[in-house]
């Protein structure tokens, strides 16, 4: 199995050097070459399973050999030992057609444990094999860096350096990443938004006498190693609904794209999904991306979900190289095209290939609260922003498809919002009681490459 880059020049490279690589050395984002089928028979025998041996069966077939199959069976049942759900990714019912898929029940409340935990088990068995040390930095809209802090604090072999932007997420996502007391733990309080986070990481990673200096790795859902590890759970919840043998439809909360392109490549692979619907909330780049043709960042607007608040969607990437036919060249202009100028208009093939795969709707502000205390008041869920932002679109693109709508965080991260929508402010689950009680430990960092540099070098020269 070997990766490319969607900008066509990086070498080609097997599954456990795209995982530790994260971004291309052209810039790019690495893809399977190939996209390995599962047939009927293959999905259908899913049904049932527990989640780890779904995760097995879809994931074995991109290692490429990496690991052996006892091995990673070892590394899959560690990852997911830490949920605090024995489904992992339960299913709940909102309506006769509508299914909320509930990923956050991981250590950190949100789905980004599904991939962050097992790419810390897989890096840490890759490491042990070379010796190697690695640094990893990471750019979070909260949730990412959440996620990876807990999946690599205390391990011998690796740095974690992880760019929030100030001010701009909530003080249980901020909580997470600034109360860990290992040393190998940097949380950086960045001036800025998440987009300028995200450019200074892809920055570093550019900076190639920088990178391999320090022996930079990402785990951003640059990383291919991520997006394939959240193709799992579409498989599962498909199943339970009947596919292979019926279809069903997802909508899923986006912001970098990440993750409802792991539901693009569930398709890829035969899952038969009706409809893909992205759900966006005021930072809408995605939906009128498709509406109009033409991608273009306005500026990010913080919100209520602040995991979504991104106007440069690094997956959105991967779909465009399909799109235009998986040739590098395009991709390579249309990037140009957005740094020189904030945007680009995409082809019209192009346009009519993601139109065909994607459906998008957009929440506002009113709406996401409207919809929390909706269904606190018919349904009794308890939804978070960033999941009623979900809801809300699905809502509009029920089909005759069953609809399954992911839940991408706990309530109980986004603590204010709730209270706003319903006057009732949902309790922190009892593993991540005295989160607030903890010292915080944060570094302020300013939007400035060179200072970034700086700090990663000094701490991690020994
Ligand atoms: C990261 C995140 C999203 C967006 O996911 P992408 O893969 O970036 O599109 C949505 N909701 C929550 C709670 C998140 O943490």
């Amino acid at each position: 199995m070997n990766y490319i880059s969607t900008r066509g020049t990086a070498p080609m490279l097997g599954f456990g050097e795209a995982m530790m690589t994260g971004l291309a050395r052209d810039g790019g984002l690495y893809v399977p070459e190939i996209v390995p089928a599962l047939t009927t028979d293959e999905i259908a025998a899913l049904a049932g399973l527990p989640y780890e041996e779904v995760a097995f069966r879809v994931m074995q077939p991109y290692l490429g050999g990496f690991f052996s199959d006892t091995e990673f069976k070892g590394l899959i049942a560690k990852a997911y030992a830490g949920f605090h759900h024995t489904a992992r990714a339960p299913m709940v019912q909102l309506a006769s057609n509508h299914f909320l898929l509930e990923l956050f029940h991981g250590p950190t409340l949100a789905f980004k444990d599904f991939a962050m935990q097992l790419i810390g088990q897989m890096m840490q068995a890759a490491l042990a094999k070379t010796g190697e040390r690695i640094t990893i930095v990471g750019a979070t809209s909260g949730d990412t860096g959440s996620a990876a802090i807990e999946a690599f604090r205390g391990l011998a072999n690796v740095d974690v350096f992880i760019l929030f932007p100030q001010g701009r997420v909530s003080d249980v996502q901020r909580r997470q990443m600034t109360t860990p007391s290992e040393s190998n733990v940097h949380a950086l309080a960045m001036d800025g938004d998440f987009d300028d986070c995200q450019a200074r990481v892809k920055d570093m990673f550019n900076d190639f006498a920088f990178r391999d200096g320090v022996r930079l790795a990402g785990v951003n859902s640059i990383n291919w190693a991520r997006v394939l590890a959240q193709v799992v759970y579409y498989f599962y919840a498909g199943v339970a609904l009947g596919a292979p043998y019926r279809q069903v439809s997802f909508t899923v909360p986006t912001g970098n794209f990440g993750d409802i392109f792991a539901g693009y490549i569930a398709q890829c692979m035969g899952l038969p999904i009706e409809k893909l619907v992205i759900a966006t909330n005021q930072n809408d780049i995605l939906d009128r991306a498709l509406k109009t043709g033409e991608y273009r960042t306005n500026g990010v607007q913080a919100s209520i979900s602040p995991s979504m608040d991104i106007q440069v969607s690094s997956n959105f990437e991967r779909a465009l190289f399909d799109a235009y036919g998986g040739e590098g060249e395009p991709i390579v202009g249309l990037m140009e095209r957005m740094k020189q100028s904030g945007g680009f208009r995409i082809a019209d093939d192009a346009l009519e290939m993601l139109r065909a795969t994607f459906s998008s709707g957009r929440c506002s502000e009113e709406e996401t609260l409207a919809t929390i205390a909706r269904h606190r008041q018919t349904t009794g869920e308890v939804l978070c922003p960033h999941s009623a932002v979900g809801v809300k679109v699905a809502e509009e693109h029920i089909g005759d498809a069953p609809m399954i709508t992911l839940a991408t965080a706990h309530p109980a991260k986004f603590p204010d919002a709730v209270e706003k929508a319903t006057g009732l402010r949902p309790g922190l689950p009892p593993h991540m009681a005295g989160l607030f009680d903890k010292p915080e430990r944060v570094t302020r960092v300013p939007n400035d490459l060179a200072a970034l540099q700086a700090l990663v070098r000094e701490r991690t020269a020994r």
